[in-house]
């Protein structure tokens, strides 16, 4: 019999996890032949869903859960998840409900009949501000256009995963993770199946349209240094131009004398330039901070608490003489 493990992070979700395991468990009755083992990962929420987790793991043999020290962000949760899950299959969801249970038997279905993961993407976006949806749909384009891999629009985390693939997806060991862009780069035949967007009923979005904004910006500095060549090509365009004008002024100088007006060019100049300079630092600086982060070399996350018999700390957190490899 397979073995499906189910990855579920989980972050101030208290209002939603038992509903969660219910109308899931609905769905997975109704599928026979596999095991299912669920691992949920609490991302160090300050709400009772350690609580929660503890008592579903000590009710039910097939849930385990996995508590963080501290909120580390969805992605660590995810990646946790993963290393820890021993499934054939992996599947990763939500905890809010937002991702249809329903769609578990498509996607078994789906993996069985020869591909490597099966996803689901969102066909709408109900429920999200225009100005919102329209920052996606840009970052979208940008993205597809600047990295070598291609997000496909409206994809989300839902997914099932064969065993390459997830050992795949844990050879990435990146401290700063972006995971749409992850299973993308590790390529492996995708079904991608369509899906009416589910509002969020119960809890709320722990996005922030800031916070959005800055995982964008690390999904393209992630995957492409298209950026950094942006700002050669821009300091190559400037210096044709500069050099052009320094010629027409010079043959003016020796033709006409000394004209002294000059000041509007001047301004425009400096200020044109001070933007450009200061937009070539920005972009060096994002590649410096995650240089600088990954070079540290931090955990991805630290646990606290775990039901599993086995806990698999970031090799970095482990004393030297543990880490395999030189
Ligand atoms: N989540 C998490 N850590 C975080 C933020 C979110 O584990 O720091 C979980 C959250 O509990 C939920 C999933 O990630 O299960 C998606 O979060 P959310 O619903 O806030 O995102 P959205 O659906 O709005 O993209
Ligand atoms: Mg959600």
């Amino acid at each position: 019999m397979k073995t499906v493990s189910i990855i579920v992070p989980c972050y101030n979700e208290e209002a939603v996890l038992n509903l969660f395991y219910t109308e899931t468990q609905k769905v997975l009755d109704t599928i026979s032949g596999y095991r299912f083992h669920y691992i949920f990962v609490d991302d160090g929420s300050q709400d009772k869903t350690p609580l929660i987790l503890k008592k579903l793991s000590n009710t039910y043999a097939y849930i385990d859960f996995l508590s963080f020290s501290r909120n580390f962000g969805k992605e660590a949760g995810m990646y946790a998840g993963l290393k820890h899950a021993d499934g054939e299959y992996v599947i990763i969801m939500d905890a809010d409900l937002q991702h249809p249970p329903a769609l578990i038997p498509i996607m078994i279905k789906e993996i069985e009949a020869g591909y490597d993961c099966c996803a689901a993407m969102r066909t709408s976006r109900t429920g999200e501000s225009k100005i919102r949806s329209a920052f996606s749909r840009t970052f979208y384009r940008l993205s597809n256009k600047l990295t070598d891999v291609n997000l496909v629009q409206g994809a989300v985390d839902y997914r099932i995963m064969s065993r390459q693939m997830v050992n795949a997806v844990l050879s990435l060991s990146e401290v700063q993770r972006f995971s749409k862009g992850i299973f993308s780069w590790v390529g492996f035949h995708t079904k991608w199946i369509p899906y009416e967007n589910v509002e969020r009923t119960i809890g709320k979005t722990k996005w922030s349209f800031w916070g959005l904004f800055k995982y964008a910006i690390d999904g393209i500095t992630a995957f492409s240094v298209a950026p950094l060549r942006m700002v050669s090509a821009m300091g190559f365009i400037i210096s044709i131009f500069a050099f052009l004008y320094i010629a027409i002024t010079l043959i003016q100088t020796l033709a006409f004398g000394i004209v002294v007006p000059g000041y509007v060019t001047t301004l425009c100049a400096v200020l044109f330039l001070g933007g450009i300079i200061e937009l070539s630092i920005g972009i060096l600086g994002e590649y410096i901070g995650h240089i600088y982060m990954e070079a540290k070399d931090r955990p991805i996350y630290i646990l606290k608490e775990s039901s599993l018999s086995y806990t698999k700390q970031n090799p970095a957190n482990l004393p030297k003489e543990e880490k395999k490899g030189p």
